[in-house]
């Protein structure tokens, strides 16, 4: 049978982004220095193939602490963790290892800087999401404002005139948090700006790649989980910026054939926490229906590396 044509754009950047990669190496080296098991508290990337994979290797993921044993080593994952997390693992005498991403880490101590000069801090990003959650704990219960659309903005309980901080979720849609905070503009003046972006390179680069290709695609394939933040504000942008077909899978088992039978032209691109063996996967599964040719459309290079914790040397 003779396969239809199909020209498959892969977005570049794409998938792993630093502080992924840095998470990942530092669960696999502190099984290399304590043994395991180690547990992980949280999924250490949203990525079922990556947790999976260091669970093969012992890793053991948890969701509180209490789960830990003592004095067992516990790594802290790259969304970032409330203050009391540390300070609740030290009590316990459980052995730290942070794997939170600089970028994050960044955000936490503008949020306490900001706090401390006592101004109040607004926190744009999406309630529930992990890193989210770590961000709001850095300063005492109540001080930090979590605003997740221009309406919040425009309802915040603080006096107009107020000199107000703002920082960010690391992986928002760059043009929805544009809106946000200009609304938060409108409504306090005085508003004060983090010195560098919040959304982070990694997550600009990836909106950005996505934005170049999406009008030539008929439909785009955004690998990456459904609690992804990054994954699936992929998925928004590619609708937004001219590509109405957009579908977020984890992998070949979850496409919807249905939905790029007849297009001639599919986009794809993968969430920072994404590995490329997944994309290589689809690439795969798609060459089994269609006589494929790809073509990397890439909007930038990256070279972004981050230390690994010396706690971790041997
Ligand atoms: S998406 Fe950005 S902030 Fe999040 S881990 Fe990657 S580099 Fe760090």
């Amino acid at each position: 049978m003779v396969k239809p044509k199909i020209l498959i754009l892969l977005a570049s950047p794409r998938g792993f982004c630093a502080g992924v990669d840095r998470a990942i190496q530092i669960v696999e080296r502190a099984l290399e220095k304590y043994g395991a098991p180690v547990y992980v508290r949280h999924e250490i990337v949203h990525n079922r193939t990556v947790v999976q994979d260091l669970e093969s290797k012992g890793g053991i993921f948890v969701d509180d602490l209490d789960q830990v044993p003592q004095d067992a080593p516990v790594v802290f994952s790259a969304h970032g963790v409330a203050k009391s997390v540390p300070a609740e693992a030290t009590r316990r005498g459980l052995i730290q290892v942070d794997a939170t991403c600089p970028l994050v880490t960044k955000v936490h101590r503008e949020a306490d800087q900001h706090h401390k000069a006592g101004r109040p801090v607004v926190l744009i990003g999406h309630s529930g999401h992990p890193e989210v959650e770590g961000t709001l704990g850095q300063l005492p219960a109540g001080a930090m404002h979590l605003v997740e659309t221009p309406a919040d903005a425009a309802d915040l309980d603080l006096p107009a005139d107020a000199e107000v901080a703002f920082v960010t979720q690391t992986t928002l849609a760059v043009d929805d948090t544009a809106e946000i905070v200009a609304a938060l503009g409108r409504r306090l003046p005085s508003l004060v700006a983090p010195r560098k972006e919040d959304i982070c390179y990694a997550t600009t680069n990836r909106q950005n790649a996505v934005k170049a290709i999406a009008e030539r695609c008929d439909a785009m394939i955004v690998i990456g989980a459904p609690n992804s933040s990054n994954s699936v504000r992929l998925t928004e942008v590619a609708r937004q910026s001219g590509c109405a077909k957009a579908i977020l899978v984890q992998g070949p088992e979850d496409m919807d054939w249905e939905m790029i039978q007849g297009a001639t032209t599919v986009g794809i691109t993968a969430g920072a926490s994404a590995p490329e063996k997944l994309v290589d996967q689809i690439l795969d599964a798609l060459r089994e229906r269609f006589e494929v040719t790809v073509e990397e459309v890439a909007v930038t290079s990256e070279d972004v590396r981050f230390k690994l914790p010396t706690t971790l040397d041997a």
